[in-house]
């Protein structure tokens, strides 16, 4: 059965004391998670390590902590950037690559990505690789062919094992993000169904049915059952209703 997880993705909010108050509130209400269910906290670089031990005195591994970004290079002269290592050190199990904001804002390239993804999975860190295509790419109708090429770019140099093992994958179409906008049931299967039938072309359908595919793009407790639901849907990565337990408690219910 395919791993099913919820992950929480604050970008640059939540103040410490926010954090740990979010952090004890959802993990003091959780359901018993079953052995298929993941729950991934990723907070901002600088809370990771107070959030750690939070998460460490519950020791539920279904709960886990996740950064959002990491340098592909292990140490050196690089201003301001956090290595795979530093991560490890403080407890992250997972990180997210290739969110569109990264690509957006900080000019990160498929061809950058694949260096971070390289270096994660050589570390043994989960990769959560976000894919996704603007809306002009979609009223374009070419949202196909834009996600294929993310993915080769920066995935399918992967071996079967490294791509079943260690990565997951993050639908996020950039028009639904932080909008209010989210794709229809119809949109996020169509596109979830052809990433599966991607990899099931490019590996096996062993691979393409081992992997884990999540929607991310304005889901919140109204939606995230439909969304869910889909087959290939197998749960999400929040942003927004991710920041507070009375709506990111919902999104984990949601998860079957
Ligand atoms: C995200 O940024 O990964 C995201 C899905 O954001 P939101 O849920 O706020 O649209």
């Amino acid at each position: 059965m395919r791993k099913k997880i919820v992950a929480g993705n604050w970008k640059m909010n939540l103040s410490l004391a926010e954090g740990k108050t979010l952090i004890e509130d959802v993990v003091s209400r959780l359901p018993l998670l079953a052995e298929h269910q993941q729950v991934i906290f990723c907070p901002p670089f600088i809370h990771l390590g107070n959030m750690a031990s939070i998460l460490d005195d519950g020791a539920d591994q279904r709960v886990s902590l996740g950064a959002q970004n990491c340098h592909p290079h292990p140490s050196g002269a690089y201003t301001g950037e956090i290595s795979i290592p530093m991560l490890k050190e403080v407890g992250v199990n997972y990180v997210i690559v290739g969110h569109s904001e990264r690509r957006q804002y900080f000019n990160e390239s498929n061809e950058f990505l694949k260096l971070k993804v390289d270096a994660l999975i050589a570390s043994d860190v989960q990769v959560i690789f976000c894919c996704g295509e603007s809306l002009d790419i979609r009223e374009a109708n070419t949202q196909n062919e834009f996600v294929a090429k993310q993915l080769q770019e920066s995935l399918f140099h992967l071996t079967p094992d490294q791509l079943k093992n260690n990565v997951i994958i993050a639908y996020e179409p950039i028009w639904a993000i932080g909008t209010g906008v989210t794709a229809s049931t119809e949109q996020a299967q169509e596109m979830h169904a052809y990433i599966r039938n991607l990899l099931s072309s490019q590996y096996s359908n062993d691979v393409a049915q081992s992997i884990s595919i999540l929607y991310g793009g304005s889901c919140n407790p109204t939606n995230a059952v439909e969304l869910f639901s889909c087959e290939d849907v197998d749960g999400g990565l929040i942003g927004g209703a991710a920041l507070k337990a009375e709506t990111f408690l919902p999104i984990i219910f949601a998860m079957d």
